[in-house]
């Protein structure tokens, strides 16, 4: 069946090589993709075919940003252990709670994670899942994106030495249970799901299976996503225990080319960035987790002025502590005039592109999402410039990245399908979802160990 639909009278920024902004402009969907965009009212013929107008009157209409990195298991643990440096974070609140989580839990966690998601105005999401205690953990999330409709990037996390044993496999489990899932879930709802290889850390994977799951990757067509230099602590481990730093140990691996994801790489130097920019890898950057775990600040202006492709992301709600991508937006955007004392630094259009362009690289499908233009997939946001926070417009871009937050993205789609209207989440009944969520959540604390404050 033929599905059209009109959205007219908004700014459509639209991302593309020329960043245009069109405003204001229309957009029409046929099916899952964009059919049409232009300046103006949209022609009498295009108005004609659309069985639903969408009215964007003071609104922006932008597509959907790519959240490059996250892990929505941890939406239940959000808030846990705050004020905490990264390694003793993962030992205080994360390790603990993951251990006892099972398929149900990491569904419903994954779902709302989702549907918070969608509500900041991400249509894709790629998520690090290496919570492993119940295999079916893994299809809990695939589920959970088939049942929202948001598109999925199941980057399969694994570790196979030097991590705490709960969450360490042998190398034939991590190739057995990847490919499981490989031949489960890659390109199912409609190829919105697909699944990768996600290496956890440096001091967490051997050499051999890094060779041995990059080639399966390579095979498959698939990437593979990799946290990298977060701390300097963790370069200093693999400088003793390899000789080499993050990047040049993957470069001698030969795995730093187009398909490969560096989550973090705050600490690179120079010589690493030049390698990074040479092979063609994507960097994700998570400003608000870096500063929450003060971390450190990734030399992103150094990153682009290389022409490395970097995407946006949130991280996991853990270190977070939300899954706000327009506020990572605006965070991207202060943090690096303040590191730089250069108000210049980063554009809004910069900070849009590195949450769309960069998201689709860093997602693998650069030709099919990323901006609104003729023939990509109908992923769109609409945020509501028309209220207290956003008003008045002067530019879209900059309402975008410094007016607005979640509260005013208004209406999504994802492959030309409404998933959420007026604010409405239409995908699932939300309401019901947090209940269960919070019941689901009561009960993973209790056999976690976990006291809660005020009793949950
Ligand atoms: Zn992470």
């Amino acid at each position: 069946m033929q599905k059209q639909i009109l959205i007219e009278n908004g700014a459509i920024v639209t991302v593309d090589d020329r960043q245009r902004v069109l405003d204001p402009g229309y957009l029409f969907i046929e099916n899952d993709r964009i059919a049409a965009v232009g300046a103006g009212e949209a022609p009498v013929r295009v108005r004609a075919q659309a069985e639903t107008i969408l009215d964007a009157r003071h609104m922006a209409v932008m597509p959907g940003m790519v959240n490059s990195h996250t892990h929505l298991f941890q939406t239940f643990i959000r808030g846990l252990a705050d004020d905490k440096p990264l390694l003793d974070w993962l030992a205080a609140a994360i390790w603990p709670v993951a251990q006892a989580l099972t398929e149900e839990e990491a569904h419903l966690a994954a779902k709302v994670g989702l549907v918070e998601n969608i509500r900041s105005g991400a249509t894709a999401v790629i998520d690090h899942q290496y919570v492993h205690t119940d295999p079916a953990n893994d299809d809990g999330v695939c589920r959970a994106a088939i049942d929202t409709g948001v598109r999925l990037l199941l980057a399969r996390g694994w570790a196979d030495m030097d991590y705490p044993p709960p969450f360490m496999e042998t190398p034939e489990v991590i190739v057995d249970e990847t490919t499981r899932l490989f031949k489960t879930w890659h390109n199912q709802g409609d190829g919105r799901v697909r699944v990768e290889f996600g290496p956890l850390i440096p001091w967490g994977c051997s050499d051999e299976t890094m060779r041995r799951t990059y080639a399966l990757a390579q095979a498959w067509g698939v990437g593979t996503h990799i946290h990298i230099a977060e701390t300097q602590t963790e370069v200093d481990i693999n400088l003793e225990k390899r000789g080499s730093r993050h990047v040049e140990w993957l470069a001698e691996l030969g795995i730093l080319g187009p398909d490969v994801q560096l989550v973090h790489s705050v600490w690179l130097d120079e010589e690493e960035i030049e390698m990074v920019a040479q092979h063609g890898a994507v960097i994700v950057h998570c400003p608000v987790s870096n500063m929450y775990l003060a971390s450190g600040v990734a030399p992103v202006p150094t990153m682009r002025a290389k022409g490395i492709p970097v995407a946006l992301a949130t991280d996991g709600p853990g270190s977070n502590n939300s899954q706000d991508m327009l506020e990572v937006l605006k965070t991207t955007a202060l943090l690096h005039k303040v590191s730089s004392l250069d108000a210049m630094v980063l554009l809004p259009e910069d900070v849009l592109w590195m949450a769309c362009r960069g998201g689709a690289a860093a997602f693998g499908q650069s030709g099919q999402i990323g901006s609104l233009e003729v023939g990509k997939k109908a992923d769109v946001v609409v945020v509501d410039l028309d209220t207290p926070g956003a008003m008045p417009v002067h530019r879209p871009p900059s309402a975008l990245v410094y007016n607005a937050n979640a509260g005013e993205v208004d209406t999504v789609l994802v492959d030309g399908r409404i998933l959420m209207r007026d604010r409405e989440i239409l995908c699932v009944d939300e309401k019901a979802l947090l209940a269960e969520a919070r019941a689901a959540c009561g009960r993973l604390f209790e056999r976690a160990g976990v006291v809660v404050d005020g009793g949950a």
